[in-house]
C-alpha cells in the first residue's frame, strides 16, 4: 500500500484481501475519517478570488506604487504633488541589483497644462513608501540608458542615459517573478 498527500492509492490489493473482517472495517473507518478530515480542511480554505479580480488588484497596487514614485519626484524637485497626475503605466520589469531586486517602470504623467510626459522610475521590489523610491525622473526623447535586466525581458523599457538607478547595471539574473498576490493590505 502506498499513500500520497490528498489521495489514498491502494496498490497491493492482495494484502488488503488478507485482512480479517474487523481489520478491514477498521481500515474503512480510518479511510472515511481521513476523507472527512480532508474535505473539512478543503472547505475551510479561503477561496482564491477570480483571475480578473487578482489582475485588478495587481494593477491597482502597481498604480499606487507609481503615484508614490511620482509624488516623491515632485517633493524632491520642490513641486506640489498636485502639479503632476499619473495617467498610465507603459512598461514594467523586475531587475536584479547588487543588494536587492528592483522594479523598473515607464509611465505617463501629465502636468497642469495637460501635456503628457514619459517617466522612468526605479523602486525597491515589493515596497511602496517614498524612501523605497530610488529614482523617478522624466525621460527625454534621446534617453537610452543601459539596463541588462530590461534588455532581456522588457526591451521597450527606457532608462535615463545619465543613470542614477541601481538595478540592471550588471548582467545578473533576477530570480523572482511578480506574483498575482491576493494580498490586499496595500489597498486599505
Ligand atoms: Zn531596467
Amino acid at each position: 500500500m502506498s499513500s500520497i498527500y490528498g489521495e489514498i492509492t491502494i496498490n497491493d490489493f492482495d494484502t488488503l484481501q488478507t485482512l480479517d473482517g474487523s481489520a478491514l472495517k477498521e481500515f474503512h473507518e480510518f479511510q472515511d475519517f481521513w476523507l472527512a478530515c480532508a474535505e473539512r480542511h478543503m472547505s475551510l480554505r479561503p477561496k482564491s478570488p477570480p483571475p480578473e479580480e487578482l489582475m485588478k488588484r495587481k494593477q491597482e497596487r502597481n498604480r499606487k506604487s507609481l503615484v508614490v514614485a511620482l509624488n516623491t519626484y515632485a517633493k524632491r524637485n520642490n513641486m506640489q504633488i498636485t502639479d503632476l497626475e499619473f495617467v498610465e503605466e507603459k512598461e514594467r520589469n523586475l531587475v536584479g541589483g547588487v543588494a536587492a531586486g528592483y522594479v523598473h517602470s515607464n509611465f505617463v504623467a501629465k502636468g497642469v497644462d495637460g501635456r503628457p510626459t514619459l517617466f522612468f522610475a526605479e523602486m525597491l521590489h515589493g515596497c511602496f513608501l517614498q524612501e523605497h523610491v530610488i529614482l523617478c525622473t522624466p525621460l527625454e526623447d534621446t534617453d537610452s540608458g543601459c539596463c541588462f535586466g530590461c534588455n532581456q525581458h522588457a526591451r521597450k523599457l527606457r532608462h535615463p542615459t545619465c543613470g542614477g538607478y541601481l538595478g540592471g547595471l550588471e548582467d545578473v539574473p533576477f530570480p523572482y517573478v511578480e506574483e498575482d498576490s491576493d494580498d490586499d493590505c496595500f489597498l486599505d
